[in-house]
């Protein structure tokens, strides 16, 4: 099977993404959870004291690339933070959801993913 230039471009990226790594087990990662759809790591380099990243399996560069045909899998990000709060006893103390986009907010994994932050991450510093 031939891949057109633009299939051989995202098979590159995901090839050298370290998202994809991880949900490929090439490399180790704390594995919060997993399903068909998700990946939910903890952060390597956590800024506070409950640090999880919810990650797509497919790869999507950032939420630049979702497009409403996705809405689905989009909605199913946000549920599964809402249902890790709920199950880990911190969705009724509080807890944050940051999607960073690009360069300016200062997105250095080009893999969509979700930061879950709670416990006092106020004193841990700015993601
Ligand atoms: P962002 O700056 O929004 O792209 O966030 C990327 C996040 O991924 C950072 O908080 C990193 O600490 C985290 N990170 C990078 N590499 C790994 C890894 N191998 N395992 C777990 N977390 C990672
Ligand atoms: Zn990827």
């Amino acid at each position: 099977m031939s891949l057109n230039w633009a299939e051989v471009r995202n098979h590159n990226k995901m090839k050298n993404c370290i998202f994809c790594k991880i949900i490929k087990k090439e490399i180790p990662a704390k594995i919060h959870y997993e399903d068909k759809d998700i990946i939910v790591i903890k952060d390597a380099n956590p800024k506070a004291p409950i640090h999880l990243l919810i990650i797509p399996k497919i790869h999507f560069k950032s939420l630049n690339e979702i497009k409403s045909k996705n809405q689905k899998l989009l909605g199913k990000l946000l549920l599964t933070a809402q249902k890790i709060s709920r199950k880990e006893k911190f969705d009724q103390n509080g807890y944050k959801i940051i999607i960073n986009t690009g360069e300016n907010a200062g997105q250095s994994v080009e893999h969509l993913h979700l930061h879950l932050l709670s416990g006092d991450y106020k004193k841990s510093g700015q993601i």
